[in-house]
């Protein structure tokens, strides 16, 4: 997805809450900081200020990776209508999948998230307009990360612990902000270039002939080739034994705030690659 333009909707609003005492006019006064991603303020329009979800998260089956074949199926760019689809499809399948959302969509379909949420996947940062965070300035890669963590957080009760840089592309500055939200960055292991194919057939080729007991694989929840594809993807996937995850329990649910995974990006603590891979 072409990055959005930040200037209009988002420039110059960032404000340190611990280091004023008054507020910008139209600037909202958050709740006491509790978590990193608080102590960042933004002017937020009425529109993203969705209202906490009520539904409560499904009970989680228990999975053991080190054991089971299992696979962390991501969905980025959305949400977009079609991600009910996507949705209804890992319900049938007990599955479940990671979802890295931008600010500006949870914004659109509040509802969608809070579904995805509420079935039990889990929901990541992907920036709030798609810009790339490696090398901007530091006041746009706070403002994308800040903003899009305080709407997740409304809508699913729960600060995102999972950012997918944009593009794949991180830097050292990407690094310490990460760290800064308590967040682990997650790229993938599978790249099906299905943004660029929407071909159904390839993609459920590729993800079908790619994917390891372990493997994260990247696929586009805006792109309806994509979304044709899921069905295949789960059935044969299932009959070749894979559990269908999210990110964290591909690492046991240890993954650490401001580490990259998977391990062979280098990070010294990103040491906890599953079986086979
Ligand atoms: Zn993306």
């Amino acid at each position: 997805m072409v990055a959005a333009t930040l200037g209009g909707t988002l420039g110059g609003a960032l404000v340190i809450a611990s280091a004023v005492g008054v507020f910008a006019p139209g600037t909202k006064k958050l709740a006491p900081a509790a978590h990193p991603s608080d102590t960042v303020m933004f002017n937020v329009p009425a529109a993203d200020n969705p209202r906490p979800s009520q539904a409560a998260p499904a009970p989680r089956q228990r999975v053991d990776c080190r054991r089971q074949k299992c696979v962390a199926l991501t969905f980025d760019d959305g949400p977009v209508l079609d991600t009910t689809k996507v949705l209804d499809m890992l319900k049938t399948k007990n599955a479940r999948a990671t979802f890295f959302v931008l600010g500006m969509q949870a914004t659109q379909y509040p509802d969608i998230v809070k579904k995805a949420a509420a079935q039990g996947n889990e929901i990541g940062n992907h920036t709030f307009s798609h810009a790339k965070l490696q090398g901007a300035p530091a006041a746009t890669v706070q403002t994308e990360i800040g903003r899009t963590q305080r709407i997740l957080k409304e809508l699913t009760g729960k600060w995102p612990t999972l950012l997918r840089p944009t593009y794949g592309s991180t830097d050292k500055q990407l690094d310490g902000i990460c760290k800064q939200h308590k967040l682990s960055q997650i790229l993938w292991t599978v790249d099906t270039v299905d943004w660029q194919d929407r071909d159904t057939k390839k993609i459920v080729d590729k993800v079908v002939t790619q994917t390891q007991p372990g493997s994260i694989v990247i696929l586009h929840d805006v792109k309806p080739t994509t979304v044709a594809a899921v069905p295949e993807i789960l059935n044969k996937l299932t009959q070749k034994g894979f559990t269908f995850v999210t990110v964290p329990e591909i690492y046991g649910n240890q993954l650490k705030p401001g580490e990259k995974y998977p391990a062979f990006l280098g990070s010294p603590q990103a040491g906890l690659a599953p079986p086979g891979t």
